[in-house]
């Protein structure tokens, strides 16, 4: 199995990014934010927990998003590997995940971290709003929230993986073409 993790700041192509990765290397591809995006779309107990907190922009709680990437894990066994997107963004997240992987024996092999201008990203995101309908994209405050919270609690993961050596900058500018090709030479490298 060979894992990665995708990273970035909101709005730094994760998503978009991600789901072509799967594709071309046949990975699985968990992105925390679309699986809560689904519990409140069908109105779970879930749902309507995290529904408000999501529409702020401030995180769900850990240990709601570590079961449900444990459940995930558990639930494909004999995979080539998985992408994880949006996951971890906290240090106990990231530990739990390691914890996670190693039931299994395996292990996250390296974190893509997508490198974007801050204007960039309020650019992109308010330009998704148009199109995605997201109530988190809608408001300029609560995208510079987002990107608040990003920083104050998810970057602290990127310090996490540089010290198990396994921290990989990949250019997040441009075309997402141009960005595929970037990404999936980086993994090519890794799972070769
Ligand atoms: P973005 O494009 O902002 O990175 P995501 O789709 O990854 O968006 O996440 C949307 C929202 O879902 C987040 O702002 C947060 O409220 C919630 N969320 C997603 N993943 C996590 C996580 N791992 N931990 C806590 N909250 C999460």
């Amino acid at each position: 199995m060979t894992n990665f993790l995708i990273f970035g700041p909101p709005g730094s192509g994760k998503g978009t990014q991600s789901v072509k990765l799967a594709s071309e290397f046949n990975l699985i591809h968990l992105s925390t934010g679309d699986m809560l995006r689904d519990e409140v779309a069908a109105q779970t107990e879930l749902g309507k927990k995290v529904e408000g907190i999501m529409q702020r922009g401030e995180l769900v709680p850990d240990d709601v998003v570590i079961q449900m990437i444990a459940e995930r894990v558990d639930s494909n066994p004999g995979s080539e590997g998985f992408i994880f997107d949006g996951f971890p963004r906290t240090v106990d997240q990231a530990r739990a995940l390691d914890n996670t992987l190693a039931v299994k024996n395996t292990s996250i092999s390296k974190m893509l971290m997508l490198e974007v201008e801050h204007k960039e990203l309020v650019n992109r995101l308010v330009r998704r709003a148009e199109i995605s309908g997201r109530a988190d994209d809608k408001d300029v405050d609560i995208i510079e929230n987002r990107i608040k919270v990003y920083k104050e609690k998810t970057e602290p993961v990127i310090s996490y993986y540089k010290k198990e050596n396994k921290y990989l900058p990949v250019n997040g500018m441009g075309d997402i073409e141009e960005i595929f090709n970037r990404l999936s030479k980086a993994l090519a490298d890794c799972i070769n």
